[in-house]
């Protein structure tokens, strides 16, 4: 599992382990934490690998290839401010981090999940977004890294599937959300819940209208297992998703009610090629895979802001737009532009 330490990977490894899996996780904690994953050092089942996908993989992890099953590829920062912090590493990341993991999964015989994203149909046009749909991605804008580095991603994956290489299955998930996401991860929800539960201002981009559907992480697991252990796999991409739509004002009013918060609302710079609405059509999902989000918005929030509550330490959500309306970068990649 590379990307096992993030926000959605560690919750996979939970699910994986609990499954009587063996997990190698391989993560550079370029937005993943340590601590999503403390709970697992010491489980005889669990083993991590500290490494950067868009590199070689660690020869002691290639050499564990006979044994290997299933490759999944979680590894790529999801949040806009962080994928946009380092674009080329986050295109790399995309195109060689999945050729690097699909050669392993190729070599040892492994069947291969890709976590593509919603964000591969851009600001679409079409509505609610069936897996038909080509999308509609500015390919020279500030998303383009992430939306045109999972497009190939994906274009990857099924090139490998039709040379016979790997057998490959791509989730397009939806903007999922649930306790581990960092508090400044800079996605709406994890900005607003801290945002609300600190009392400082909740940042609104835009007028608030556009929107988005979000799907409980527990749900999403789930419907990334069946995706995985589904026999014969499915002809193409699946959405994965919650089909419940809600404008960003909707989704704050509904934080604001539950966190009690008196938290002013400020708007800030909608970002440039802002998706303006964002829904699932999981059709395919249900009919192949049986599967459904279980999880309604209030009891997701609720689980949610319990977690963000018991987070012992916060720090600050990220900057809001710049007025250019650029996400503010995060110095997230310096690290990792300081070796490339
Ligand atoms: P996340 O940022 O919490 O997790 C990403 C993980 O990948 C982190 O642990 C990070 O350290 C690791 N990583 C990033 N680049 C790496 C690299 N080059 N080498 C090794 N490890 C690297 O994000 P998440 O929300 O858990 O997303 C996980 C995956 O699901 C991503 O591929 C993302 O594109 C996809 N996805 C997530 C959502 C969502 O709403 N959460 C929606 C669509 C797609
Ligand atoms: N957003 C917002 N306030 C914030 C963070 C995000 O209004 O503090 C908006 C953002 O402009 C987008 C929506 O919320 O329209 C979802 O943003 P997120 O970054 O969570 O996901 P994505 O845009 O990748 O779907």
């Amino acid at each position: 599992m590379a990307g096992g330490a993030g926000f959605l990977g560690s919750h996979l490894c939970d699910a994986l382990l609990a499954d009587g899996a063996q997990v190698l996780c391989v993560d550079s904690f370029l937005t993943g934490r340590r601590r999503n994953i403390a709970h697992l050092e010491g489980n005889p089942r669990f083993e991590l690998f500290e490494c950067d996908v868009c590199d070689p993989m660690p020869v002691a992890l290639q050499r564990r290839a006979g044994r290997i099953d299933a490759v999944l590829n979680l590894a790529c920062a999801a949040s806009p401010p962080h994928y946009q912090a380092d674009p080329e590493h986050t295109l790399m990341t995309c195109v060689l981090g999945t050729r690097n993991l699909l050669r392993l999964a190729e070599m040892a015989g492994a069947r291969f999940l890709l976590a593509s994203t919603s964000e591969v149909y851009g600001d679409p046009q079409v509505h609610p977004q069936t897996e038909e749909y080509r999308g509609c991605v500015n390919p020279i804008g500030p998303r383009a890294c992430y939306d045109e580095g999972k497009r190939a991603a994906e274009t990857l994956a099924f090139d490998y599937l039709r040379a016979g290489r790997v057998e490959t299955r791509v989730a397009r998930i939806f903007n999922t959300y649930g306790p581990r996401m960092r508090a400044d991860d800079g996605r709406v929800v994890s900005n607003v819940v801290t945002q609300a539960l600190a009392g400082q201002d909740i940042t609104i981009y835009g007028d608030g209208s556009q929107t988005r559907s979000f799907c409980y992480v527990d749900d999403l697991v789930a419907g990334l297992l069946r995706l995985l252990a589904l026999d014969p796999r499915p002809p193409g991409p699946v959405n994965l998703g919650n089909p419940e739509e809600l404008r960003v004002t909707e989704l704050v009013d509904r934080v604001v009610l539950l966190t009690r918060s008196r938290s002013a609302v400020v708007r800030r710079p909608l970002p440039v090629d802002d998706p303006q609405r964002r829904r699932p059509d999981i059709t395919l999902a249900k009919r192949l895979l049986g599967w459904q989000p279980r999880t309604g918005l209030a009891a997701g929030l609720k689980a949610t802001i319990s977690w963000f509550e018991q987070e012992a330490r916060w720090v600050p959500p990220v900057p809001a737009a710049n007025d250019d309306g650029r996400h503010a970068a995060l110095l997230l990649g310096a690290a990792r532009r300081g070796r490339a």
